[in-house]
């Protein structure tokens, strides 16, 4: 792979500090796909830097991009893994496919993250919660206005040493159920990490703030009865000791962090239901006291607890507004599998050479 080192290295920040996503490592990678010279060109590392493109770059217009999020780590021996890294790159080109654009070839992408993850390590933040966060992502970059998929693409990741993703830490949060807008339905773009989904979901997660929430919980698009996702979380709830979420429906994000978090669980002897989940059950489970915890899971901030939900007129103070015992051991246990403070018995954990 073409590497062109920076002349001098940034000055690293302050890592006791980081907040989550303001600081970029020294390089980044590329890789262009282009139809007219048969496809996917060499990945590249270079100096991270501004991209120059066209006014009339389609995905400015037409929104063709995607982006994948996930961690690497740095553990007391020096040795660098990441979590789960193929399944990334695996739902990237699902996304790809929904939005017509390139697949990449997920053995080329994870060698050349990995060249890159390793040139990087010295930006691998080491002090607890903190981490090196992965971004990657590609968006169509042909220069036209007519309205067809791109035919070419640029894939670029870039990386960020973390600290938490909400400055409060494990604080528990605070939700408000959105019963006005909606960020998905069946046969829309939610299963996708795409730009659009984001976009979309802005309006409802600024008017909970400065109503006081930290987060929007979703309902389905169609009967806006069923809880689906919170913000850039996948969302669990403990009802009467059974652990369920929300089944994967086309609409809702495959999180990998709530695929890890369903096996962990079930590992460990806990009954879990991937099941439609009404707000009405919510709250009836809730005033017969059988609302244990609910929590959110996502790579950014692994396991959230929940303290609040609000739905109309109702406030649900879960667990007196505590994390809750599950929450808080599976946080220890996939946090622990990520770090290598525990036994990875799912294969889970990528080490780079
Ligand atoms: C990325 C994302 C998640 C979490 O997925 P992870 O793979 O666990 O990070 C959940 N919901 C949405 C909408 C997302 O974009």
């Amino acid at each position: 792979m073409k590497v062109t080192l920076v002349k001098e290295r940034k000055q690293k920040p302050d890592f006791s500090n980081l907040g989550f996503g303001k600081y970029f490592t020294d390089h980044m990678l590329v890789m262009e796909y282009d139809d007219s010279k048969g496809g996917w060109q060499e990945p590249e590392i270079i100096p991270f830097d501004d991209f120059k493109i066209s006014p009339a770059c389609c995905s400015l217009h037409y929104g063709q991009g995607i982006f994948e999020g996930l961690k690497a780590y740095k553990n007391d021996k020096g040795e660098i893994t990441m979590f789960r890294p193929r399944d990334n790159f695996i739902r990237m080109n699902k996304s790809a496919e929904r939005l017509c654009m390139a697949k990449v070839d997920i053995d080329v992408v994870l060698k050349a993250l990995s060249e890159l993850v390793e040139l990087e390590k010295d930006w691998i933040p080491t002090l607890p919660g903190t981490s090196l966060y992965i971004r990657p992502f590609m968006f169509g970059s042909e220069a036209f206005l007519g309205v067809h998929p791109s035919k070419k693409f640029l894939f670029s990741i870039i990386l960020s040493p973390v600290g938490s993703y909400y400055a409060h830490g494990l604080e528990p949060t605070a939700l408000i159920v959105e019963d006005v807008y909606t960020r998905a339905s069946i046969g829309g773009t939610g299963e996708a990490k795409c730009m659009g989904n984001y976009a979309c979901s802005l309006l409802a997660g600024e008017e909970a703030k400065k109503k006081g929430f930290d987060q929007v919980l979703w309902l389905d698009g169609e009967t806006k009865q069923y809880v689906t996702e919170v913000g850039s979380m996948n969302m669990f709830f403990v009802i009467d000791g059974v652990v369920c979420t929300a089944e994967l429906d086309g609409s809702i994000l495959r999180g990998i962090t709530r695929d890890s978090a369903i096996q962990v669980l079930k590992k460990n002897g806990y009954k879990v239901e991937e099941r439609k989940i009404s707000i009405a059950e919510v709250v009836a489970a809730y005033k017969n006291g059988k609302l244990d915890e609910a929590f959110g899971t996502g790579t950014a901030a692994v396991i959230s607890p929940v303290g609040t939900i609000q739905y109309k007129n109702e406030t649900l103070t879960i667990n007196n507004g505590k994390m809750g015992k599950i929450t808080e051991w599976l946080y220890d246990q996939i946090t622990g599998i990520q770090t290598q403070r525990l036994p990875d018995p799912f294969g889970w954990v990528y080490h780079v050479e």
